[in-house]
């Protein structure tokens, strides 16, 4: 009888749990950014990329496909809920498949994908059964001009990777940026990759840059907000903060193991991903200073 009652609560428990995560923002959505006349976001779970709608056609960014053959499909579906414009461009963030895999329907509706040539030539050699090729490629920048929207495609040098675009909208004064200034929150494994070094150098170019708010491409903390240049400050902060705090103990021979395990970095406590992500940050900078990689 006791173990009835205690599994029908289970029961119970588990249906609030789930009404309760249902209530949670959808898991693909796409939304109109506030304050502007066509800029949208779209998310596919933890992924979000930007489009922007114009008289004369859609440049979306990031089909956000990995792991999810159907994503771009997805994707598509959502923007023709918002017109019935052409697809004109397609622009890589960067060439990280979680955030690109899945752009074949993109291409299939007549989409140019455009990346930066760096994305191109590590694309060619991984040749990833689900991510197209870009069609077009840049060195420095490229500016997109389309129906009265300008979009300011900028490479600011090694970063997350080495591939990363900044995407600028001069007139709505916003940027679409992926993974290098995660709003709100902690880098995590995306560090494997990362150029510490370039990257303060990177993010420092950006804040000089004209804009006032950051599309991520994964959604910010709290409440799937959007950045701003204080994000963008703190983020460089805690860079070099953690910088400066692993280089102090490499230097007294205790990379890897035991920064891995004892160094902490308090100041930083409440940032969401701070408990599980700290030791990839760790890590990275051992790799820099603990050995000069
Ligand atoms: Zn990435």
């Amino acid at each position: 009888m006791k173990r009835t009652v205690l599994t029908v609560l289970a029961g119970v428990l588990l249906a609030t749990q789930a009404w309760s995560q249902g209530q949670q923002a959808p898991q693909i959505e796409a939304r109109k950014v506030d304050g502007t006349d066509n800029v949208y976001t779209f998310r596919n779970q933890n992924s979000q990329a930007m489009f922007i709608v114009t008289n004369d056609g859609v440049i979306a960014t990031d089909p956000v496909g990995y792991g999810r053959p159907q994503g771009g499909a997805q994707y598509l579906a959502e923007i023709r809920k918002v017109t019935n414009q052409p697809i004109r461009y397609l622009v890589y963030s960067h060439h990280h498949f979680d955030h690109i895999a899945g752009g074949r329907a993109f291409k299939e509706a007549g989409a140019r994908v455009v990346a930066h040539r760096r994305a191109l030539e590590r694309l060619k050699v991984l040749n990833d059964p689900n991510t197209v090729l870009p069609d077009e490629t840049f060195d420095k920048s490229r500016t997109i001009t389309l129906g009265g929207t300008q979009l300011e495609l900028t490479y600011a040098g090694l970063n997350h990777s080495d591939s990363t675009l900044v995407m600028r909208l001069p007139k709505e004064r916003i940027i679409f940026l992926v993974d290098l200034i995660p709003v709100g929150a902690l880098p995590g494994r995306g560090l494997i990759d990362f150029y510490p070094l370039e990257a303060e150098q990177s993010i420092k170019q950006i804040l000089a840059m004209d804009w006032d708010r950051l599309i991520p491409g994964h959604p910010g903390a709290p409440n799937n907000r959007l950045g701003t240049k204080k994000d963008a400050q703190e983020q460089l902060q805690f860079l070099q903060d953690v910088s400066a705090a692993v280089r102090a103990e490499a230097q007294q021979g205790r990379c890897w193991e035991p920064v891995e395990k004892e160094l902490k970095l308090p100041k930083y406590a409440s940032w969401p991903g701070y408990e599980a992500n700290l030791i990839f940050a760790l890590r990275r900078y051992c790799a820099l200073w603990g050995r000069g990689t």
